[in-house]
C-alpha cells in the first residue's frame, strides 16, 4: 500500500516519483538556478524571496525530495 501524502492547498501539492521522472523526461525548467532572478554569485533571489523549495539541491536524490512539498515560484523567468 503506497504512503499516502498530504497536500497543503490546491498550488502546493507533494512531490512524486511521476513528477521527478517527468522533470527529467521533459526537461522541465522551473528552478533558481534556470532563472534570470538568480544571482549565482550569493546564490539568492534578487527579489529576496526565500529560494530554497526552489533550488536543484531541493530536489537531488540524495535530499529524498519525495512527499516534499512542490512549490513553484510565480516569478520565474528564463528569459
Ligand atoms: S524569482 Fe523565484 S525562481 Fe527566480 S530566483 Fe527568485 S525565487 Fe528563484
Amino acid at each position: 500500500m503506497a504512503a499516502k501524502v498530504r497536500t497543503i492547498s490546491k498550488l502546493h501539492g507533494p512531490i512524486t516519483s511521476d513528477f521527478l521522472s517527468e522533470i527529467q523526461h521533459y526537461k522541465l525548467q522551473f528552478l533558481c538556478e534556470q532563472c534570470v532572478f538568480f544571482n549565482t554569485e550569493t546564490e539568492e533571489c534578487a527579489h529576496g524571496f526565500p529560494n530554497e523549495a526552489h533550488r536543484e539541491a531541493y530536489f537531488a536524490p540524495e535530499n529524498q525530495p519525495e512527499g516534499k512539498v512542490l512549490i513553484f515560484c510565480r516569478e520565474f523567468d528564463m528569459t
